[in-house]
C-alpha cells in the first residue's frame, strides 16, 4: 500500500471492550482527556514507501525503542477536535478539513510528511463510528479526537526522521466548565515567551507546550488559570494563552485579535469567531494589542470584554489579569454580553441547533 489519497484501513475490533456498564459509568463524569475509548487509529509512514498498515486496533501502548527520534528531539505534531451528538441525532466534525490542512502546515515546520487529506478524514471517521457509543449524550458532551504524528525511526542523528506513525485516540468529555462559564484570571509572565519569528509558534506541536508549562506553572503560583504570552522580540503586544488565542471587544463595538504573523496559532475557532462577529454586525480587526493599551483601556472602561478561544474550551471569558507589579479587572470579572453571545452562536451551530451557511458542520454518522 503506498501514500495514495486513499488506504484502505484494515478494522481490528477490540476483542476485550469495556463494558457497557462501566462505559456508563465513565460516560457520567468524564472531565478532560482521562478518560479513553476502546480504539485508536494508526498508519505508518517511511520514506520512499510512503502511509502504510492503516489500521483500526485496539487502544493499547506502543511499543517504542529508547532511540526513536521524537522522544529525543520532539518531532512531533498534532491536532484537537471534537465529535458532536447533533440535535436531530447524527454526529458531526466542525471543519475537520481546516484541522487536516493545519496538521500538514504544522508536519511542514516540522520537517515531517504530509498525510492526505482524504487519509485524515477517514482516519477520524473509522474511528469515531467504531467508538460511537463513547460520544456522551448530554448537551455538554463531546467526543475529543486528537491525531497526532511522530518520528519512529531509531536514530539519534539529528535530521528528519524517515519513519514517522500517525495515530488518532479518542476522549469523551464533558462540560468544560462544570457549573456555568467562569471567567478565568491570567497571569502575563515577565520571564517566558512561547514563540518568536521564524520559530514553531504557528505550528501545532508538542515542543510548544513543553516550552510553555514553566510559564504556566508560575501562572498558578500566582494564583491564576492561565498564562498570557506576550511578543517574543519586544515583549509588548500580546500574542495568545497556551493554548487558545485571544479577542477583546471595545465599547463601541469593534472585536479585535491579534494577527497571525507566524508566532500565533492559527485557531479554527479563532477564525469561526472572526466571520460570526462581522456577521453579527461588529467591525473586526486582526491587529496588534499591546499590553500597555490592554491596561489602560481597561481602566479607561473603552475595553469592555476580553475572551480566549479554542477547541476545548471553546470560549473563555477572561475577568482578571494580573502580572508582578499589579492586576486589573475588566467588565467588573463577569462574562461579557458579547463573549458569551458569540460563544453561543458558535456552539449552536456546532449542535446543529442554529443554520450553518459556511458548510462548517461535516456529518460522519
Ligand atoms: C490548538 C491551539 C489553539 C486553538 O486552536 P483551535 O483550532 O481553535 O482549537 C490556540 N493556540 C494554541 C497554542 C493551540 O495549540
Amino acid at each position: 500500500m503506498s501514500g495514495g489519497d486513499k488506504l484502505d484501513f484494515e478494522i481490528r475490533p477490540n476483542p476485550a471492550p469495556v463494558s457497557v456498564a462501566d462505559r456508563a459509568t465513565l460516560l457520567a463524569d468524564p472531565g478532560f482527556g482521562r478518560v479513553f475509548t476502546d480504539h485508536m487509529v494508526t498508519i505508518r509512514y517511511a520514506d520512499g514507501k510512503g502511509w502504510y498498515d492503516p489500521r483500526v486496533e485496539a487502544r493499547a501502548p506502543i511499543p517504542m525503542d529508547p532511540a526513536s527520534a521524537v522522544l529525543h528531539y520532539a518531532q512531533e505534531v498534532f491536532e484537537g477536535m471534537k465529535a458532536y451528538r447533533s440535535v436531530d441525532g447524527g454526529v458531526t466534525l466542525f471543519r475537520p478539513g481546516a484541522n487536516a490542512a493545519r496538521l500538514n502546515t504544522s508536519a511542514q515546520r516540522l520537517a515531517m510528511p504530509s498525510l492526505p487529506a482524504p487519509v485524515f478524514l477517514d482516519s477520524l471517521h473509522r474511528l469515531v463510528e467504531i467508538d460511537r457509543e463513547w460520544i456522551p449524550e448530554g448537551e455538554d458532551g463531546s467526543l475529543y479526537l486528537r491525531p497526532f504524528m511522530f518520528a519512529s525511526e531509531v536514530f539519534l542523528g539529528v535530521r528528519p526522521a524517515n519513519e514517522y506513525l500517525y495515530c488518532v485516540i479518542a476522549s469523551p468529555v464533558g462540560a468544560y466548565f462544570s457549573g456555568g462559564v467562569k471567567p478565568v484570571t491570567v497571569w502575563v509572565s515577565p520571564n517566558y515567551t512561547r514563540a518568536a519569528p521564524g520559530g514553531t509558534g504557528a505550528a501545532k506541536c508538542g515542543g510548544n507546550y513543553a516550552a510553555s508549562l514553566a510559564a504556566q506553572a508560575e501562572a498558578i503560583e500566582a494564583g491564576c488559570d492561565q498564562v498570557v504570552f506576550l511578543d517574543a522580540v519586544e515583549q509588548r503586544y500580546v500574542d495568545e494563552l497556551g493554548g487558545m488565542n485571544v479577542f477583546f471587544v471595545y465599547d463601541d463595538g469593534t472585536v479585535v485579535t491579534p494577527p497571525l504573523t507566524g508566532t500565533i496559532l492559527p485557531g479554527i475557532t479563532r477564525d469561526a469567531i472572526l466571520t460570526l462577529a462581522a456577521e453579527a454586525g461588529h467591525r473586526v480587526e486582526e491587529r496588534p494589542v499591546s499590553f500597555a493599551d490592554w491596561q489602560s483601556d481597561a481602566a479607561g472602561g473603552r475595553l469592555r470584554e476580553v475572551f480566549a478561544c479554542g477547541t476545548a474550551a471553546v470560549v473563555t471569558p477572561i475577568g482578571q489579569v494580573r502580572f508582578p507589579d499589579g492586576e486589573f479587572t475588566i467588565g467588573g470579572g463577569e462574562p461579557g454580553e458579547v463573549t458569551m453571545g458569540l460563544r453561543q452562536q458558535l456552539v449552536d451551530i456546532q449542535r446543529g441547533k442554529a443554520a450553518d451557511p459556511h458548510g462548517w458542520v461535516h456529518r460522519v454518522l
